[in-house]
């Protein structure tokens, strides 16, 4: 069992989004000496742009099992929320055809059941984290919201909205003049909705990022500004190569680099087939009086958010790798979708190009490297790693102490794959 004084408790932590400030301050908080390590401002990658929900009810995948059927239409509809790069998918086909595996209907349930066991974690691993840092002004109480444009669009969702109340989570359901009544500045185009009314929202989750690392770093807590290029197991501990040419040595590294984890070599992460899912936000400065909490139109994939920088719309997925080009076609569809859901005129005052780090079977990574016991993965939290990044913290504080994880993380094991 680790002990908080002894001298082999230095922990890297590499990548400083979400989750990794959240493991750098849980494992701060549990006595270790930390340094961090980005070649980025911490948090400024798909930490910055997200939909701010802190969506606890968010445990059923993009898996599903009538994927298959709708293929040609992702592939050539201007009106998907999923567009697929036929090119990237020809490239990467073996990714492909295990994502496609994952949407069979038994490993479907499969991945609703171990995302439902991580998310009752949520306020077990975020809430001494928003306590430590006194980040409680950064957050807003007010619920979330789905809504339907179609009762057709509501009965499609039926069986899923069970399966996400089996594993917790609370909501009554909405009709029209429930929806007028709650959000009325929204178009008068939605039939049926639903409200989350325990989950919450951060109002600008580059903030939050920001807040974790002040707190980190004038806790003794260290930063180095450098991306890691290489590690290496040594007698007695790890050492990491840095892009600036430096390197250091720790006791356990973590690597929280979401899907950008596979560029670092020597940590045993060949064998995961770690992908991404592209996915766009637009802003209306000055816009975000016409909402009082974060509602998603279900039927076509994003979420409208108020946030401290305008009316944020968020979501989409767009398989097609880690190209920093953004996809006009995509941003033009949220746009359109945006002027139908508010009556807006405008144009979006900004836009920005996110990556999900996605697994095939929508699960993260988390526990240790198959090369080596000191090497601790926590990566691969699609569409829910801003909800999830305070959960994985303790877990991953847990691992490094050698005591037995508070949820089992046998689902996260990193040689599921084989
Ligand atoms: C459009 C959209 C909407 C979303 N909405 C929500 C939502 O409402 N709620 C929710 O819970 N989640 C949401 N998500 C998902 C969430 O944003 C992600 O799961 C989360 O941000 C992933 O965090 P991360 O820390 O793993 O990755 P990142 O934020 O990408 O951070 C990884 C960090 O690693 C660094 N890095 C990369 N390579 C190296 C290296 N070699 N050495 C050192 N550092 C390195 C990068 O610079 C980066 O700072 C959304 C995502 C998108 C795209």
């Amino acid at each position: 069992m680790f002990d908080g004084r002894s001298k082999t408790n230095h922990v890297a932590v590499v990548g400083a989004g979400i989750v990794g400030v959240s493991c750098a301050l849980w494992l701060q908080r549990r006595g270790f000496r930390v340094t961090l390590l980005d070649g980025n401002q911490p948090g400024s990658i798909t930490s910055s742009g997200n939909a701010c929900t802190i969506a606890n009810y968010g445990c059923i995948p993009v898996n599903d099992p009538g994927i298959i059927k709708r293929l040609p239409y992702y592939l050539f509809s201007r009106e998907s929320p999923l567009t697929l790069s036929p090119g990237y998918a020809l490239a990467h086909l073996p990714w492909m055809i295990s994502f496609l595996r994952y949407c069979r209907k038994k490993e479907v349930a499969k991945t609703i059941q171990a995302l439902g066991s991580l998310l009752l974690g949520t306020n077990d691993g975020l809430d001494p984290l928003i306590k430590l840092t006194k980040a409680e002004s950064l957050f807003s109480r007010n619920g979330c919201m789905y809504v339907y444009a179609s009762d057709q669009g509501f009965e499609d969702a039926r069986a899923k909205n069970q399966a996400r109340a089996e594993q917790g989570a609370k909501f009554s359901e909405l009709n029209a003049h429930d929806i007028k009544a709650l959000e009325p500045g929204l178009s008068p185009i939605f039939v049926k909705g639903l409200l989350f009314e325990n989950a919450r929202q951060v109002l600008n989750p580059q903030s939050l990022v920001t807040q974790y690392f002040e707190h980190f770093c004038q806790h003794q807590g260290k930063y180095i500004q450098s991306h890691v290029i290489r590690v290496k197991v040594q007698e007695g501990g790890i050492s990491l190569n840095l892009a600036d040419h430096q390197s250091i040595h720790a006791n356990k590294i973590v690597i929280s680099s979401g899907a950008f984890s596979k560029s670092i070599d020597g940590i045993g992460i060949e064998n995961i087939p770690l992908g991404t899912e592209r996915g766009y936000n637009i802003q209306y400065e000055g816009q975000q009086g016409r909402l009082s909490r974060p509602v998603a139109w279900v039927e076509s994939g994003f979420y409208a958010t108020p946030t401290d920088l305008g009316l944020r719309f968020a979501g989409t997925v767009e398989i097609a790798g880690l190209s920093p080009e953004k996809n006009q076609k995509c941003l033009n569809y949220i746009t359109r979708k945006s002027r139908e859901m508010f009556n807006l005129t405008s144009s979006p005052d900004s836009t920005w190009l996110g990556f999900r780090p996605t697994l095939p079977d929508s699960l993260p990574v988390i526990g240790a490297s198959p090369v080596n016991e000191n090497i601790l993965f926590a990566f691969g939290h699609q569409h829910i790693g801003l909800t999830l990044a305070g959960i994985t913290g303790k877990l991953i504080s847990e691992l490094a102490q050698g005591a037995v994880p508070s949820i089992d993380i046998t689902p996260f094991r990193p040689d599921r794959f084989g």
